[in-house]
């Protein structure tokens, strides 16, 4: 049920997202607005709002906003989709790597401080997302639209305009392509590898999810648990030590994957 709600609520936003690149501002723009880093930077008094609100629900709930709101959360869940589709890779447990994501959200608040914002847009999710919608997949849609609008033309119902195909500079596409590549790869090989060692909006969440001691999260009772390991195979972010009965909350992204595959009901959300 949780997992349903959540694959529900991020697949709805995700779409809207999408719909707010390629355009249609007027009624998806508010997606736009409860991303962590615009909202963050952008401190006034209505976004200041939604920051505290964002801050607030991962003191209490831990990293939701990783599987629900984050446009590029939801693109690696979608690329991991299709891969188990196509190959099947169990996932395992790996300790944490916090120097990696220190040193990485370290250079991404020096770089914002220094002025270098677009140096500093290479690492954070909304600004890889955005280039991935605008740079690559806005061209694409145009393309799509024109082969609907020719195919139209072709069966004697010329209706369909045809759009211009806009590709905003050459760099800034072969930043966009090469970054959906590597994250593409990075998914399909070790689900949130990237969310848990670059991403900077994973570090501070992973930081106060560990700071808040009574949220609601994804516990493993040790006395049920038989340490069959199914739950650790199943989890994206490698964050269940099933050996010693540990989920490491820091870098759960509360997707709710786990939770159907204990069979002795070790598992639950509390
Ligand atoms: S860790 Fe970063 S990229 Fe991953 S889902 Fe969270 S905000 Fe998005
Ligand atoms: S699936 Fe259940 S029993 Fe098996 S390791 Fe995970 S929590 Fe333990
Ligand atoms: S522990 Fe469970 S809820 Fe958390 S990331 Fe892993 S599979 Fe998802």
């Amino acid at each position: 049920m949780l997992r349903a709600l959540r694959i529900v609520l991020a697949v709805a936003i995700f779409l809207g997202l999408n719909l707010f690149f390629l355009g249609f501002v007027e009624c998806t723009g508010g997606l736009a607005q409860i991303q962590f880093v615009p909202a963050c930077l952008a401190f006034n008094l209505s976004l200041g709002g939604v920051a505290l609100a964002l801050i607030g629900m991962t003191l209490l709930m831990g990293r939701i906003y990783c599987s629900v709101i984050c446009p590029l959360g939801v693109f690696q869940d979608i690329v991991l989709w299709v891969r188990r589709r196509i190959v099947r890779k169990d996932f395992a447990y790996r300790p944490g790597r916090p120097v990696v994501r220190a040193v990485f959200a370290a250079l991404f608040a020096v770089l914002l401080l220094c002025g270098g914002a677009s140096l500093a847009g290479l690492i954070e999710p909304y600004s890889i997302y955005g280039r991935f919608a605008t740079h690559l997949f806005e061209p694409l849609a145009a393309m799509c639209a024109n082969a609907v609008a020719d195919l139209a033309a072709r069966w004697g119902h010329p209706c369909i305009l045809k759009t211009e195909i806009f590709v905003r500079g050459w760099a800034a596409f072969g930043v966009a392509g090469v970054s959906l590549l590597a994250i593409t790869v990075l998914a399909a090989w070790r689900g949130r590898l990237f969310c848990n060692t670059v991403c900077p909006v994973g570090a501070m969440l992973g930081l106060l999810t560990r700071a808040a001691k009574s949220q609601a999260r994804i516990q493993l009772d040790a006395t049920k648990c038989v340490k069959c390991g199914l739950c650790a195979k199943v989890c994206k972010a490698e964050c269940i030590d099933a050996a010693n009965g540990i989920v490491d909350q820091s870098r759960c992204v509360r997707c709710f994957d786990c939770l159907g595959t204990c069979r002795k009901e070790a598992l639950s959300w509390k």
